[in-house]
């Protein structure tokens, strides 16, 4: 499989680009190095700001926001912009975006915004210069600045749709209606989890299929996919949907082993296991019925196990 290609705030562990000279280390950019290629980024310094440098601001007046280096008085909104615009035009085959915190124009949603042009403006919360074009352009990629992903349900959900957005750029850049029915296939379980009617329509484009409408039908499929983990899945979908895999070998399983797997089910339920946990007995099911669908089904294996740990922070380990 082809590695997922991301952008990267440069100063996180690539170089000592910050306004004070220092680079940050984030756990997840540097575990991801294995298995991912970055093109590291550092819109301040690429808009002619120096190392170390006075730091910048967003500040908004009149409704619109600023670019704005108080220590000089200097406004770089036009020279940002312009390179917001001339890079992104550059790439086209980005499989998501880390991006760092709190950064004026890195930042994705925790930005201090300031309501006015003087060094004493109240803030608010909102997102960087750089931080926002790539929300605006890329709405349906995995983006994520470094400190949301220290939370566990956060990493999951990332690394989930980064891991499908690279195998279907696979799958698009082969272009072979054979390809996209195995990928259809192996991501079925993953998809029902988080959009039953999207997989539903996923479905209807592939069966719409002939041979003089591939472009068609890739071109649709693209469309939906894209919005099919636009929303986490709940732990009442996961369990549906290992109930649905379950199902199928069920028959072949002892009223002790059946009765074991329901009890994981609740035990995740209660979120007293991970799901990991109840995908795990899946898997050992699946292999020892030789259950070839369920053995390359990505919900079972969405991505490299060393990318996330249970030990993570946050409340709820639903994977
Ligand atoms: S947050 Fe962005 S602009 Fe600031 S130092 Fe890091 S890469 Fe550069």
């Amino acid at each position: 499989m082809i590695k997922p290609k991301i952008v990267v705030s440069r100063c996180l562990g690539f170089e000592k680009c910050r306004y004070n000279g220092e680079t940050i280390v984030s756990e997840i950019v540097e575990i991801l190095k294995k298995h991912a290629d970055f093109i590291t980024v550092c819109p301040e310094v690429e808009i002619g700001l120096g190392v170390p440098r006075d730091p910048v601001r967003v500040a908004e007046s009149g409704g619109v926001k600023h670019l704005i280096q108080p220590a000089s008085d200097k406004d770089y909104t036009a020279e940002i912009n312009s390179w917001n615009r001339n890079f992104i035009q550059k790439f086209t085959d980005i499989d998501g975006f880390i991006l760092k915190n709190r950064s004026p124009t890195c930042g994705i949603g925790d930005v201090k915004i300031y309501k006015g042009l003087s060094k004493t403006s109240s803030a608010y919360k909102g997102s960087g210069f750089f931080g926002e074009y790539v929300l605006d352009k890329f709405p349906f990629h995995p983006v994520e600045d470094e400190g949301r992903l220290l939370n566990y349900e956060i990493r999951d959900h990332f690394l989930v749709k980064l891991f499908a957005f690279t195998k279907f750029k696979q799958v698009k850049q082969g272009r072979t209606i054979n390809d996209l029915n195995k990928f259809h296939s192996e991501n079925k379980l993953l998809f029902m989890a988080y959009n039953q009617s999207g997989l539903k329509r996923l479905g209807k484009i592939l069966a719409s299929y002939n041979k003089s409408n591939k472009e068609i039908v890739f071109e649709e499929y693209e469309k939906e996919f894209v919005k099919i983990f636009s929303k986490k899945a709940g732990a009442g979908n996961f369990i549906n949907v290992l109930q649905h895999a379950f199902g199928g070998m069920s028959d072949k399983l002892s009223s002790e082993e059946k009765k074991f797997f329901i009890n994981s089910l609740e035990e995740f339920r209660d979120e007293r296991i991970p799901l990991t946990t109840v995908t795990y007995l899946i898997h050992s099911m699946a292999v020892r019925f030789n259950n070839e669908y369920l053995i390359n089904q990505t919900l079972l294996n969405p991505y490299p196990s060393d990318l996330i740990k249970t030990s993570d922070s946050g409340k709820k380990l639903r994977r």
